[in-house]
């Protein structure tokens, strides 16, 4: 079953008199009820921004969003808005500035219980805190002390407890191991992945490098200055990535077999990131693609099915790259 439906979903911010920011341009995608879809690009590629609009964060500049069949944005402020709300949740990327450094961990996590259960009486409440807290692998006993007592680990592990308090089925996880030690990002990662199982949670898992998605996504989407570039199941797009962008992405992934590792070819991208502000004609990859060829910077490519649920959007596998 289908969660979450994004149809050619734009958000552009007006920055100035003629200053438009297509930080997202025209994407389109689903998400099933329990998978995680990883969303990765470099930084500014408005994978963020994706996230926020679909938690109404941000208002939608145009397309649409339909969760669990209906359309979000012909939901008014009283009806049904707040349903659709509370069942969608963030995790930060920043463990140490989410979270209020003046209250205590029963605090912040008793803010969104209010608000999705305001009858629960405050003994109830505090078992709830209890067990979200055991649930996230930390102690009850912990619960009257502040965020700047804990390790960032333990921060991201509060930060989803209270994503959790309200109850959600789906959450958005914006980079949320991307400022932690190499050394705390499994366990993290793995802690999702459990809660997951147990809550039969969906996910967008939002990181810049494709190293970090592999493990916990069941499918991966490639954005690129706003828009979408490839869309594959994990397996397929590292084992038979399509687009060039894609390519790149995955040669920069350190190989854990020195022997492979030395042997291997890196696919160093030309240029900087062009200007969002005024994106390149035709396919926005081609000033720093390395197959480029004449019609790249006239035509935009579609984003087509190219291989069964494969999408890919680059003029090699169209009619006009044949
Ligand atoms: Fe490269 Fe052309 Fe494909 Fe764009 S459309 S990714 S420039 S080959
Ligand atoms: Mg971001």
């Amino acid at each position: 079953r289908v969660l979450l439906e994004v149809n050619h979903l734009s958000k552009h911010f007006q920055l100035g008199p003629n200053q438009t920011l297509r930080a997202v341009d025209d994407v389109s995608f689903h998400i099933w009820q329990g998978e995680t879809l990883g969303l990765v690009g470099e930084s500014g590629c408005g994978k963020s921004t994706v996230g926020r609009t679909l938690l109404q964060l941000y208002k939608p500049t145009s397309g649409e969003i339909r969760f669990a069949g209906e359309r979000v944005s012909d939901m008014t402020e009283r009806k049904g808005h707040k349903a659709y709300t509370s069942q969608m949740q963030m995790i930060f990327q920043d463990p140490y500035s989410s979270l209020n450094p003046r209250m205590t961990v029963t605090e912040i996590i008793s803010e969104g219980l209010m608000i999705h259960r305001p009858n629960l009486a405050k003994k109830e409440r505090k078992e709830q805190v209890s067990a979200l807290l055991e649930l996230v692998g930390l102690s009850s006993r912990q619960a009257n002390r502040y965020p700047h007592e804990f390790s960032g680990g333990q921060r991201q592990r509060i930060g989803i407890a209270r994503a959790l308090a309200v109850e959600p089925s789906f959450i958005v996880a914006d980079e949320p191991i991307a400022a932690l030690d190499v050394s705390i990002q499994a366990q993290i990662v793995n802690l999702l992945m459990d809660l997951q199982r147990q809550k039969q949670l969906t996910y967008l898992f939002i990181a810049h490098d494709l190293s970090m998605v592999k493990h916990i996504s069941d499918r991966i989407a490639v954005m690129y200055l706003g828009q979408l570039v490839e869309l594959a199941a994990s397996d397929e797009l590292y084992a038979r990535p399509l687009h060039p962008y894609t390519e790149a992405l995955l040669s920069a992934i350190p190989l854990p077999d020195p022997v492979q590792e030395q042997s291997r070819e890196r696919i160093v991208l030309q240029g900087e990131i062009p200007n969002p502000l005024n994106p390149p004609s035709g396919c926005r990859f081609h000033t720093r693609c390395p197959k480029a060829f004449d019609i790249c910077a006239k035509e935009i490519p579609s984003f087509a099915e190219v291989l069964p649920q494969h999408y890919v959007k680059c003029h090699l596998y169209g009619e006009k790259g044949e």
